[in-house]
Protein backbone atom coordinates (compact mmCIF):
# COMPACT_ATOMS: atom_id res chain seq x y z
CA UNK A 1 0.00 0.00 0.00
CA UNK A 2 1.18 3.48 -0.87
CA UNK A 3 0.71 6.48 1.30
CA UNK A 4 -0.34 8.66 -1.43
CA UNK A 5 -0.53 6.77 -4.96
CA UNK A 6 0.23 8.46 -7.49
CA UNK A 7 1.03 5.64 -10.13
CA UNK A 8 -2.30 4.18 -9.67
CA UNK A 9 -3.94 8.06 -10.28
CA UNK A 10 -1.47 8.00 -13.52
CA UNK A 11 -2.51 4.83 -14.89
CA UNK A 12 -6.83 5.52 -14.53
CA UNK A 13 -5.42 8.93 -16.54
CA UNK A 14 -2.94 7.76 -18.84
CA UNK A 15 -4.02 8.33 -22.08
CA UNK A 16 -5.43 12.21 -21.57
CA UNK A 17 -2.09 12.70 -19.46
CA UNK A 18 0.30 10.66 -22.17
CA UNK A 19 -1.86 13.34 -24.49
CA UNK A 20 -1.96 16.12 -22.96
CA UNK A 21 2.58 15.74 -22.75
CA UNK A 22 2.58 14.89 -26.00
CA UNK A 23 0.65 18.22 -27.34
CA UNK A 24 2.94 20.16 -25.20
CA UNK A 25 6.09 18.47 -27.12
CA UNK A 26 4.33 19.12 -30.55
CA UNK A 27 4.34 22.99 -29.60
CA UNK A 28 7.73 23.41 -27.78
CA UNK A 29 6.51 26.44 -25.77
CA UNK A 30 7.83 25.02 -22.76
CA UNK A 31 7.75 28.32 -20.34
CA UNK A 32 4.23 29.78 -19.67
CA UNK A 33 3.03 28.55 -22.85
CA UNK A 34 -0.49 28.26 -23.85
CA UNK A 35 -1.46 25.41 -21.31
CA UNK A 36 -0.23 28.16 -18.64
CA UNK A 37 -2.43 30.38 -19.64
CA UNK A 38 -5.43 27.77 -19.66
CA UNK A 39 -4.71 26.70 -16.23
CA UNK A 40 -4.82 30.14 -14.66
CA UNK A 41 -8.04 30.85 -16.30
CA UNK A 42 -9.36 27.73 -15.11
CA UNK A 43 -8.21 27.77 -11.89
CA UNK A 44 -9.19 31.62 -11.14
CA UNK A 45 -13.13 30.49 -12.58
CA UNK A 46 -12.99 27.52 -10.04
CA UNK A 47 -12.05 29.21 -6.90
CA UNK A 48 -14.21 32.29 -7.72
CA UNK A 49 -11.15 34.48 -7.80
CA UNK A 50 -9.61 37.45 -10.49
CA UNK A 51 -6.07 36.65 -10.89
CA UNK A 52 -4.28 33.28 -11.07
CA UNK A 53 -0.69 33.70 -11.29
CA UNK A 54 1.12 30.53 -11.50
CA UNK A 55 4.58 30.27 -10.40
CA UNK A 56 7.52 27.43 -10.04
CA UNK A 57 6.43 26.33 -6.67
CA UNK A 58 4.45 26.60 -3.42
CA UNK A 59 7.61 28.18 -1.55
CA UNK A 60 8.28 31.38 -4.36
CA UNK A 61 3.93 31.57 -4.17
CA UNK A 62 4.64 32.75 -0.44
CA UNK A 63 7.89 34.61 -1.34
CA UNK A 64 6.80 36.98 -4.20
CA UNK A 65 3.68 38.57 -2.36
CA UNK A 66 6.02 39.46 0.81
CA UNK A 67 8.57 40.59 -2.41
CA UNK A 68 5.27 43.19 -3.82
CA UNK A 69 4.96 44.26 -0.50
CA UNK A 70 8.02 44.55 0.48
CA UNK A 71 8.02 43.22 3.85
CA UNK A 72 11.81 42.78 5.01
CA UNK A 73 13.62 43.75 7.98
CA UNK A 74 12.38 45.05 11.14
CA UNK A 75 8.53 43.30 9.69
CA UNK A 76 7.06 40.68 11.71
CA UNK A 77 5.07 38.19 10.47
CA UNK A 78 3.04 36.06 12.10
CA UNK A 79 2.28 32.34 11.25
CA UNK A 80 1.27 28.70 12.97
CA UNK A 81 4.34 27.19 14.61
CA UNK A 82 2.91 23.62 13.39
CA UNK A 83 2.95 23.72 9.72
CA UNK A 84 5.63 22.64 6.88
CA UNK A 85 8.61 24.64 7.40
CA UNK A 86 8.26 26.30 3.97
CA UNK A 87 5.70 29.20 5.68
CA UNK A 88 8.29 30.67 7.85
CA UNK A 89 11.05 30.16 6.01
CA UNK A 90 10.43 32.71 3.48
CA UNK A 91 9.61 35.42 6.12
CA UNK A 92 13.37 34.61 7.30
CA UNK A 93 14.21 34.86 3.77
CA UNK A 94 13.12 37.92 3.33
CA UNK A 95 15.14 39.37 6.33
CA UNK A 96 11.85 40.08 8.24
CA UNK A 97 11.19 38.09 11.39
CA UNK A 98 8.58 35.08 11.47
CA UNK A 99 6.80 35.42 15.20
CA UNK A 100 4.98 31.94 15.71
CA UNK A 101 1.68 31.33 16.91
CA UNK A 102 -0.06 28.40 18.72
CA UNK A 103 -2.74 26.32 16.71
CA UNK A 104 -5.79 25.60 18.14
CA UNK A 105 -6.14 21.50 18.97
CA UNK A 106 -9.02 20.50 17.21
CA UNK A 107 -8.66 22.26 13.72
CA UNK A 108 -4.82 22.05 14.14
CA UNK A 109 -4.70 25.77 12.43
CA UNK A 110 -3.45 28.87 13.71
CA UNK A 111 -5.15 30.12 17.05
CA UNK A 112 -6.65 33.14 16.67
CA UNK A 113 -7.21 34.19 20.19
CA UNK A 114 -3.42 33.79 20.42
CA UNK A 115 -2.83 35.46 17.24
CA UNK A 116 -4.61 38.36 18.35
CA UNK A 117 -2.67 38.39 21.50
CA UNK A 118 0.78 38.07 19.95
CA UNK A 119 0.04 41.18 18.12
CA UNK A 120 -0.49 42.76 20.82
CA UNK A 121 2.45 41.33 22.59
CA UNK A 122 5.38 42.37 19.25
CA UNK A 123 3.10 45.73 19.77
CA UNK A 124 4.07 46.22 23.19
CA UNK A 125 7.27 44.43 23.83
CA UNK A 126 9.69 44.95 20.91
CA UNK A 127 10.46 47.42 17.84
CA UNK A 128 9.51 45.21 15.14
CA UNK A 129 6.25 46.18 13.04
CA UNK A 130 3.25 44.03 12.58
CA UNK A 131 3.31 43.74 8.87
CA UNK A 132 1.23 40.61 7.84
CA UNK A 133 0.10 36.56 8.88
CA UNK A 134 0.15 33.81 7.18
CA UNK A 135 -2.44 31.31 8.34
CA UNK A 136 -2.12 27.65 6.94
CA UNK A 137 -5.05 25.91 5.87
CA UNK A 138 -3.18 22.53 7.37
CA UNK A 139 -4.38 18.89 6.12
CA UNK A 140 -6.71 20.77 3.68
CA UNK A 141 -8.86 22.12 6.54
CA UNK A 142 -9.54 25.85 5.92
CA UNK A 143 -8.20 28.51 8.48
CA UNK A 144 -10.74 30.60 10.40
CA UNK A 145 -9.94 33.22 7.83
CA UNK A 146 -13.10 35.79 8.61
CA UNK A 147 -11.69 35.96 11.95
CA UNK A 148 -8.09 36.05 11.23
CA UNK A 149 -8.82 38.67 8.37
CA UNK A 150 -11.12 40.81 11.20
CA UNK A 151 -7.80 40.64 13.55
CA UNK A 152 -5.77 41.29 10.64
CA UNK A 153 -7.05 43.95 9.53
CA UNK A 154 -7.87 45.64 12.79
CA UNK A 155 -3.91 45.77 13.18
CA UNK A 156 -2.72 46.86 9.83
CA UNK A 157 -1.49 43.71 8.98
CA UNK A 158 -2.00 42.05 5.37
CA UNK A 159 -3.13 38.16 4.93
CA UNK A 160 -1.55 35.68 3.02
CA UNK A 161 -3.28 32.56 2.86
CA UNK A 162 -0.96 29.61 2.52
CA UNK A 163 -3.19 26.98 0.82
CA UNK A 164 -0.65 24.68 -0.34
CA UNK A 165 -2.47 22.05 1.43
CA UNK A 166 -5.84 23.83 0.93
CA UNK A 167 -6.72 23.39 -2.57
CA UNK A 168 -10.81 21.98 -2.49
CA UNK A 169 -11.17 23.54 0.57
CA UNK A 170 -14.25 25.26 1.39
CA UNK A 171 -16.18 27.78 4.46
CA UNK A 172 -19.58 28.18 3.30
CA UNK A 173 -18.94 27.71 0.07
CA UNK A 174 -16.20 29.94 -0.17
CA UNK A 175 -12.90 27.81 -1.60
CA UNK A 176 -9.73 27.73 0.09
CA UNK A 177 -6.94 29.27 -2.18
CA UNK A 178 -9.23 32.83 -2.06
CA UNK A 179 -9.03 33.65 1.02
CA UNK A 180 -6.99 36.98 2.42
CA UNK A 181 -5.35 39.43 0.42
CA UNK A 182 -3.43 37.35 -1.63
CA UNK A 183 -3.72 33.27 -0.80
CA UNK A 184 -0.96 30.79 -2.50
CA UNK A 185 -0.69 27.44 -3.38
CA UNK A 186 1.81 24.43 -4.50
CA UNK A 187 1.36 21.47 -6.87
CA UNK A 188 4.06 19.42 -5.18
CA UNK A 189 3.10 15.98 -6.57
CA UNK A 190 1.63 14.72 -2.77
CA UNK A 191 -0.49 18.13 -2.64
CA UNK A 192 -4.50 17.61 -3.34
CA UNK A 193 -3.71 19.07 -7.07
CA UNK A 194 -0.61 17.40 -7.47
CA UNK A 195 1.35 18.03 -11.19
CA UNK A 196 4.83 15.70 -11.84
CA UNK A 197 7.48 18.23 -10.74
CA UNK A 198 7.66 21.56 -8.79
CA UNK A 199 4.62 24.00 -9.49
CA UNK A 200 2.61 26.46 -7.51
CA UNK A 201 0.26 29.70 -7.88
CA UNK A 202 -1.04 33.07 -6.43
CA UNK A 203 -4.74 34.10 -6.58
CA UNK A 204 -6.13 37.60 -5.48
CA UNK A 205 -9.18 40.08 -6.18
CA UNK A 206 -6.04 43.03 -6.65
CA UNK A 207 -5.33 44.15 -10.01
CA UNK A 208 -1.83 46.17 -9.12
CA UNK A 209 -1.10 43.38 -6.72
CA UNK A 210 -1.49 40.71 -9.65
CA UNK A 211 0.54 42.71 -12.23
CA UNK A 212 2.94 43.06 -9.67
CA UNK A 213 3.40 39.58 -9.02
CA UNK A 214 3.41 39.09 -12.79
CA UNK A 215 6.50 41.24 -13.44
CA UNK A 216 7.97 39.67 -10.58
CA UNK A 217 7.87 36.21 -11.10
CA UNK A 218 9.90 37.13 -14.55
CA UNK A 219 12.73 39.15 -13.14
CA UNK A 220 10.66 41.91 -12.60
CA UNK A 221 10.05 42.45 -15.92
CA UNK A 222 7.73 45.11 -17.17
CA UNK A 223 4.03 43.48 -18.25
CA UNK A 224 4.63 42.56 -22.25
CA UNK A 225 8.29 44.76 -22.35
CA UNK A 226 10.69 42.14 -22.76
CA UNK A 227 14.42 42.93 -21.64
CA UNK A 228 13.23 46.34 -19.59
CA UNK A 229 12.89 45.78 -15.88
CA UNK A 230 11.61 48.36 -13.32
CA UNK A 231 12.04 46.24 -10.01
CA UNK A 232 14.16 43.11 -8.95
CA UNK A 233 12.36 40.22 -9.08
CA UNK A 234 12.91 36.37 -9.27
CA UNK A 235 13.12 33.16 -12.10
CA UNK A 236 9.80 31.44 -10.69
CA UNK A 237 7.23 30.79 -13.52
CA UNK A 238 5.10 27.41 -14.29
CA UNK A 239 5.86 25.11 -17.26
CA UNK A 240 3.76 24.16 -19.82
CA UNK A 241 4.22 20.62 -19.44
CA UNK A 242 3.12 20.95 -15.62
CA UNK A 243 0.29 22.94 -16.63
CA UNK A 244 -0.85 20.42 -18.85
CA UNK A 245 -0.44 17.51 -16.59
CA UNK A 246 -2.77 19.92 -14.29
CA UNK A 247 -5.68 20.30 -16.79
CA UNK A 248 -6.12 17.02 -16.91
CA UNK A 249 -5.45 16.49 -13.21
CA UNK A 250 -8.16 19.58 -12.32
CA UNK A 251 -10.84 17.85 -14.31
CA UNK A 252 -10.65 14.47 -12.10
CA UNK A 253 -10.13 16.84 -9.63
CA UNK A 254 -13.74 18.32 -9.99
CA UNK A 255 -15.34 15.07 -11.05
CA UNK A 256 -14.62 13.08 -8.57
CA UNK A 257 -11.49 12.74 -6.57
CA UNK A 258 -12.54 15.68 -3.98
CA UNK A 259 -15.67 13.72 -3.35
CA UNK A 260 -13.58 10.42 -2.94
CA UNK A 261 -11.37 12.15 -0.67
CA UNK A 262 -14.32 12.93 1.45
CA UNK A 263 -15.65 9.99 1.01
CA UNK A 264 -13.26 8.02 2.77
CA UNK A 265 -12.52 10.53 5.51
CA UNK A 266 -15.89 9.95 6.45
CA UNK A 267 -15.33 6.52 6.40
CA UNK A 268 -11.88 6.59 7.91
CA UNK A 269 -13.73 8.15 10.76
CA UNK A 270 -17.03 6.10 11.77
CA UNK A 271 -14.72 3.05 11.93
CA UNK A 272 -11.88 5.03 13.86
CA UNK A 273 -14.06 7.56 15.98
CA UNK A 274 -14.73 5.14 18.89
CA UNK A 275 -11.12 3.89 19.33
CA UNK A 276 -8.57 7.13 18.72
CA UNK A 277 -9.06 10.88 18.67
CA UNK A 278 -10.56 11.47 14.40
CA UNK A 279 -10.38 14.92 12.85
CA UNK A 280 -12.95 17.74 13.64
CA UNK A 281 -14.11 19.58 10.34
CA UNK A 282 -15.98 22.48 12.03
CA UNK A 283 -19.46 22.95 10.95
CA UNK A 284 -19.64 25.00 7.34
CA UNK A 285 -16.39 23.56 6.71
CA UNK A 286 -15.45 21.70 3.83
CA UNK A 287 -11.65 19.66 3.50
CA UNK A 288 -9.77 18.60 0.59
CA UNK A 289 -8.09 15.88 3.29
CA UNK A 290 -4.61 16.43 2.09
CA UNK A 291 -4.00 14.60 5.04
CA UNK A 292 -5.93 12.45 7.36
CA UNK A 293 -4.69 12.48 10.89
CA UNK A 294 -5.60 11.47 13.82
CA UNK A 295 -4.24 11.81 17.46
CA UNK A 296 -3.05 9.16 19.58
CA UNK A 297 -2.92 9.35 23.33
CA UNK A 298 0.82 10.06 23.83
CA UNK A 299 4.31 9.57 21.37
CA UNK A 300 4.45 5.87 23.15
CA UNK A 301 1.45 4.82 21.46
CA UNK A 302 1.79 6.60 18.44
CA UNK A 303 5.22 5.53 17.54
CA UNK A 304 3.88 1.80 18.39
CA UNK A 305 0.86 2.29 16.09
CA UNK A 306 3.22 3.27 13.58
CA UNK A 307 6.01 0.58 14.09
CA UNK A 308 2.95 -2.04 13.86
CA UNK A 309 1.17 -0.51 10.56
CA UNK A 310 4.49 -0.48 9.04
CA UNK A 311 5.51 -3.62 9.61
CA UNK A 312 1.90 -5.28 7.99
CA UNK A 313 3.14 -2.69 5.00
CA UNK A 314 0.99 0.47 5.96
CA UNK A 315 2.73 3.39 5.72
CA UNK A 316 2.09 6.39 8.22
CA UNK A 317 3.48 9.72 8.09
CA UNK A 318 3.88 12.47 11.37
CA UNK A 319 3.26 15.60 10.25
CA UNK A 320 4.99 17.36 12.14
CA UNK A 321 7.58 15.97 14.36
CA UNK A 322 9.29 19.30 15.96
CA UNK A 323 7.53 22.77 16.01
CA UNK A 324 8.89 25.63 13.73
CA UNK A 325 10.33 27.32 17.08
CA UNK A 326 12.19 24.51 17.72
CA UNK A 327 14.31 24.29 14.88
CA UNK A 328 17.60 24.59 14.82
CA UNK A 329 18.14 27.53 12.34
CA UNK A 330 15.62 29.52 15.05
CA UNK A 331 17.71 28.55 18.25
CA UNK A 332 18.92 31.44 19.83
CA UNK A 333 16.71 33.98 17.64
CA UNK A 334 13.55 34.24 18.16
CA UNK A 335 11.76 37.47 19.55
CA UNK A 336 10.30 35.49 22.40
CA UNK A 337 10.91 32.56 24.26
CA UNK A 338 8.15 30.48 25.02
CA UNK A 339 6.95 26.99 25.22
CA UNK A 340 3.51 26.35 22.65
CA UNK A 341 1.48 23.97 24.26
CA UNK A 342 -0.59 22.91 21.63
CA UNK A 343 1.96 22.59 19.37
CA UNK A 344 4.27 20.66 21.66
CA UNK A 345 1.43 17.75 22.42
CA UNK A 346 0.57 17.72 18.59
CA UNK A 347 3.69 16.74 17.48
CA UNK A 348 3.80 13.60 19.67
CA UNK A 349 0.14 12.77 19.28
CA UNK A 350 -0.45 12.85 15.45
CA UNK A 351 -0.33 10.38 12.89
CA UNK A 352 -1.15 10.80 9.32
CA UNK A 353 -2.94 8.05 7.44
CA UNK A 354 -2.66 6.67 3.69
CA UNK A 355 -5.11 9.20 1.77
CA UNK A 356 -5.68 9.69 -1.82
CA UNK A 357 -8.40 9.57 -3.79
CA UNK A 358 -7.36 5.84 -4.93
CA UNK A 359 -7.91 4.02 -1.74
CA UNK A 360 -10.49 2.02 -1.20
CA UNK A 361 -13.09 0.95 0.82
CA UNK A 362 -11.50 -2.32 1.83
CA UNK A 363 -8.11 -1.06 2.47
CA UNK A 364 -9.21 1.62 4.82
CA UNK A 365 -11.48 -1.12 6.19
CA UNK A 366 -8.34 -2.73 6.85
CA UNK A 367 -6.15 0.05 8.37
CA UNK A 368 -9.03 0.71 10.94
CA UNK A 369 -9.14 -2.59 12.04
CA UNK A 370 -5.81 -2.98 12.43
CA UNK A 371 -5.54 0.38 14.07
CA UNK A 372 -8.42 -0.68 17.01
CA UNK A 373 -6.45 -3.70 17.78
CA UNK A 374 -3.73 -1.68 18.68
CA UNK A 375 -5.37 0.78 21.12
C1 LIG B 1 4.18 22.03 0.59
C2 LIG B 1 4.01 23.25 1.38
C3 LIG B 1 4.62 24.48 1.02
C4 LIG B 1 5.65 24.59 -0.06
O1 LIG B 1 5.27 24.15 -1.31
P1 LIG B 1 6.38 23.70 -2.37
O2 LIG B 1 5.63 23.63 -3.65
O3 LIG B 1 6.92 22.40 -1.93
O4 LIG B 1 7.44 24.76 -2.41
C5 LIG B 1 4.32 25.60 1.77
N1 LIG B 1 3.48 25.56 2.81
C6 LIG B 1 2.90 24.41 3.20
C7 LIG B 1 1.96 24.43 4.36
C8 LIG B 1 3.15 23.22 2.51
O5 LIG B 1 2.58 22.08 2.91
Amino acid sequence: MKFIDLQKQYQVMKTEIDQAILGVLDTSNYILGEPVTELEKKLADFLNIKHCISCANGTDALLLPLIAKGIGEGDAVFVPNFTFFATAEVVSLRGATPIFVDVDENTFNINTQKLENTIKEVLTECKLNPAAVIPVDLFGLPAAHREISNIAHKYGLIVIEDGAQGFGGMINRKKACSFGDVATTSFFPSKPLGCYGDGGAMFTDDDSLADELRSLRKHGECNGHRYNHKRVGINSRLDSLQAAVLLVKLGAFQRYELDRRNELATLYTQKLADAVKTPIVPENYFSSWAQYTIKLKNREQRDYIKTELQERGIPTRVYYEKPLNRQEVYKGKLQFDKTFETTEKLCSQVLSLPMHPYLTNDEVDSICELIKSFV
